[in-house]
């Protein structure tokens, strides 16, 4: 063997054995999580808060199906909603954005143009893209059609889940044979309200006597302007039958989404695609002496989300702790996928929190998210508040510090210890710790931000106004 042959064999061999000791490395740190263009698929049930899904430790079996993903892949115990009504989240979720780096801030706009979307992206990237709509909020006067190939939102208010299920499971079919990958978003408007499951799923929660619904929805729930119910106190039977209701409705949604994911299953495809699950928002069930509802009260039953996540192979199965938020989830699966996010965003891949321990920066973060202000749903309050106005709120690990726009052009604070409080009962807002200070400076900095909000609340048309009548926003 000559010396030039012996010294460029011995340097291969040195390259390959660095190689491979970076790749062990890598394997060995990113906890064998491989990136590569799988099929993205994200199932939204709107309206539905995480402590009503048994794998967030409810006492009811409400998602048999939902389970059973949750088994194998990452739940967020922690997730946080962008804001408490339906467009601003699904447009966060999507842009990776705060709602006013996005435009969305109350249901009823739209997106900023140019806004990239994970569907603009992934379409760039050579994904076919569609999206299977539920409820009129998420309907194309948003602009959160843009980046999708299909977007069928052909309703007038809402449609059952298990309808549109049928039509993206014919979207999915028709994927087989495709050999570009695929980015599929399914939307569930069943929980939300009106309460009217079908009755085989509200015989799994009730009791046999049946209460005529219609005669007191309007009575209770959001489609009336009577939300204080020291004013209208709900029966204690009628109350109990909402949730059972509202259970149900749960149970439905979950039924038409596993539907799509045992699609997935019987196409092989469940390998080689990623499945985001969330909620936008939750629901209020009489927690704060109000009624159901949700969208302008800021607190845990609306704002604390369900958000799962299944890799190929059910890799990295765990139970997250640290908070996470809407915003990370276009990041995080463009992390998984390979591909850089084109523009800056608000929130972060949580690739680096699944792979590694959680560092001293996951269990401090500070998240943001919103809820409108509508004088009618928060006399609770005993302020003078903003209609249309928009609530900022904070979060961290242990705490929420919350400001309302008043009329007066001042805002109304409130702080909550999630820890010793977490119901949220007791205001501390008015006890000037370096702590609440603190997060009271770090709010103003986040909104100080946003002072020249680039998309003024423009007249809303009147198909708009007539969805959001229709789905109880707007009286
Ligand atoms: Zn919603």
């Amino acid at each position: 063997m000559s010396q030039t042959f012996r010294t460029i064999a011995l340097f291969t061999l040195g390259l390959v054995l660095t190689a491979g000791l970076i790749q062990t490395t890598l394997v060995q740190k990113e906890n064998h999580f491989v990136r590569q263009r799988w099929n993205v698929v994200v199932l939204s049930t709107d309206t539905t808060r995480a402590d009503h899904l048994p794998f967030y430790g409810y006492h009811r079996n409400t998602a048999p199906e939902l389970t059973k993903l949750a088994q194998q892949g990452i739940v967020f115990e922690n997730a946080i909603a962008a804001h408490a009504n339906t467009a601003p989240s699904h447009a966060s979720v999507f842009t990776g954005l705060w709602p006013n780096n996005h435009g969305i801030t109350l249901n009823g706009k739209s997106l900023k143009k140019n806004t990239h979307t994970l569907g603009s992206i992934l379409q760039k990237e050579g994904y076919e893209t569609a999206a299977f709509i539920s409820g009129g909020t998420l309907k194309k006067h948003t602009r959160l059609h843009h980046g999708f190939g299909t977007y069928e939102d052909n309703i007038r208010f809402s449609r059952a889940a298990a309808d549109t299920a049928n039509i993206a499971m014919r979207w999915l079919r028709s994927m087989a044979t495709s050999k570009k990958p695929f980015f599929m978003f399914m939307h569930s408007f069943d929980p939300h309200q009106p309460y009217l499951p079908e009755l085989d799923h509200l015989d799994h929660f009730r009791k046999p006597e049946i209460i005529e619904y219609t005669s007191f929805h309007n009575k209770h729930t959001h489609g009336t302007n009577a939300f204080d119910l020291n004013q209208h106190p709900i029966p204690e039977h009628v109350g109990k039958e909402l949730i059972d209701r509202y259970d149900a409705d749960i149970h439905q949604s979950d039924q038409a989404l596993g539907r799509v994911v045992q699609a997935l299953r019987q196409m092989n495809l469940l390998d080689r695609t990623i499945i985001v699950l969330m909620s936008d928002h939750g629901e209020s069930h009489t927690e704060r002496n109000w009624k159901f509802d949700h969208g302008a009260q800021p607190y845990e039953e609306q704002l604390h989300v369900p958000l799962v996540l299944r890799f190929p192979g059910a890799q990295l199965r765990q139970r997250v702790e640290p908070l996470v938020h809407h915003v990370d989830v276009t990041p995080t699966v463009l992390d998984a996928l390979g591909i850089q996010t084109p523009v800056p965003m608000d929130g972060r891949s949580l690739i680096p929190l699944l792979t590694h321990h959680p560092t001293k920066a996951d269990w401090n973060r500070i998240v943001y998210s919103h809820c409108r202000t509508e004088p009618v749903r928060m006399t609770n309050l005993g302020q003078s508040f903003k209609q249309r106005g928009l609530a900022y709120v904070l979060r961290t690990q242990t705490h929420k510090y919350i400001e309302f726009p008043k009329t007066d052009g001042t805002w109304f604070p409130q702080m909550f210890d999630l820890v010793v409080d977490p119901e949220e009962k007791t205001d501390i807002s008015q006890i000037r710790t370096p702590l609440r200070n603190g997060l009271e400076q770090q709010l103003h900095q986040w909104r100080d931000q946003f002072s020249n909000p680039s998309t003024p609340d423009k007249p809303m048309t009147p198909e708009i106004l007539e969805q959001l009548k229709a789905l109880g926003y707007v009286h």
